[in-house]
């Protein structure tokens, strides 16, 4: 830290993205991006003069995309946001929205406390229950801003869309946000309470059902006029923040919409019998509706699983939080990747066992 960062900042606990080492090809199973390439067409969508046309700013508008997404999810253009990747919305509707201060899980994702420490938000993080689900009625009445993830990251649970809508009901003076990163995968949608709650501001990515993290581009849904609030504080910014090329690879995305829902359900297919082979080793695995699993076995520690795979070549994410950190969240990769992966863990299980054994 320089001594020129302001006194505000200077206790700031910056999020910590999954790691991304280069020493060496591994399986990647950390940060729950898509195990399958963007479709060809999406791959062969930006000509060459595209490339030439970067001398020119991009549409701050993104007026074609807005369109072709408004026609995807039947809804205006004026009831959709473009952000550079979802944690940009997240960022934008925290400045924007938690001047009452905002309320969250205490198990969900870590950048919304971030979010909240670096715009200086008091916020409250509510205890999930014991079995790892969101109790709705604890976000009933907040009058605050409320952030749901759903489903839930790092466990995969989903919270039904009519107790979503108890809690858009029940706070009519603030903003709830519905984080629906991971929808895609067996989630339910609030997204049509849209046109009934002008509160609820629902927020999407192309990071992982569109096979596009590494594309940056998020985007959320919401009434014109809470559109119209994240585009003052984006126009305030950074009026651009989307670049020419992902513009192009996000339109040809949309016109590209049954290759995704195919792998989306490959994908689904794949949970289930990973889920299947974990329970069968003894792990417990929550019910997930998303691309990932969120396991822990009462045979070894989760750190001491994390270490051993990634020994092995394989990455997955381990959290230190005392409640979770026997769990692992494993994102779901191609059926060979999990073979793999079933192996590695059934290989460290049977040392274990062996070492065990041998005390005896
Ligand atoms: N929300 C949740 C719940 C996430 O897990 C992530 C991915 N880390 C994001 C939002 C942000 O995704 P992106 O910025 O890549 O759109």
């Amino acid at each position: 830290m320089s001594r020129f960062l302001g006194e505000q900042y200077q206790s700031l606990e910056a999020y910590t993205p999954g790691e991304q080492p280069r020493d060496m090809q591994y399986i990647k199973l950390n940060t729950n991006e898509s195990p399958y390439p963007p479709a060809p067409s999406v791959v062969s969508a930006v000509p060459e003069d595209e490339v030439g046309l970067l001398r020119l700013y991009s549409d701050p508008t993104a007026k074609a995309l807005k369109e072709k997404l408004a026609g995807l999810y039947s809804v205006g253009p004026e009831n959709i946001f473009l952000s550079n990747g979802s944690d940009e919305v997240l960022n934008f509707a925290f400045l924007a929205f938690g001047g009452k201060g905002a309320v969250f899980p205490n198990i969900t994702y870590g950048f919304y406390e971030v979010f909240g420490d670096l715009y200086h938000i008091s916020y409250e993080k509510i205890p999930l229950k014991e079995d790892f689900s969101v109790d709705y009625r604890d976000y009933c009445g907040q009058n605050r801003l409320v952030v749901l993830a759903n489903p839930n990251a790092p466990t995969g649970m989903s919270i039904p869309v009519s107790q979503i809508e108890e809690i858009v009901r029940t706070n009519p003076e603030t903003v709830v946000l519905i984080d629906e990163a991971y929808v895609d995968f067996g989630g339910e949608t609030c997204l049509p309470l849209i046109q009934k709650y002008d509160n609820l501001l629902v927020t999407r990515t192309y990071s992982k059902s569109r096979c596009l993290a590494g594309g940056r581009l998020g985007y959320a849904f919401a009434s014109p006029a809470l559109i119209a609030d994240l585009e003052k504080i984006k126009f305030s910014t950074n009026p651009y923040n989307i670049n020419r090329l992902t513009l192009r690879l996000g339109e040809a995305t949309v016109d590209a919409e049954p290759y995704y829902q195919e792998k989306c359900a490959e994908i689904q297919k794949t949970r289930a019998w990973t889920a299947e082979q974990l329970t069968a080793l003894g792990f417990e695995v929550l019910p997930s509706r998303a691309n990932f699993l969120f396991a822990r076995s009462p045979k070894i520690d989760g750190g001491q699983l994390y270490q051993e795979l990634k020994q092995r070549g394989i990455l997955v994410r381990h959290f230190t939080n005392p409640r979770i950190c026997q769990f692992n969240r494993i994102t779901i990769g191609t059926p060979d990747q999990m073979e793999a992966l079933l192996a590695a863990i059934t290989q460290i299980l049977n040392e274990i066992n062996e070492r065990r054994s041998f005390c005896i």
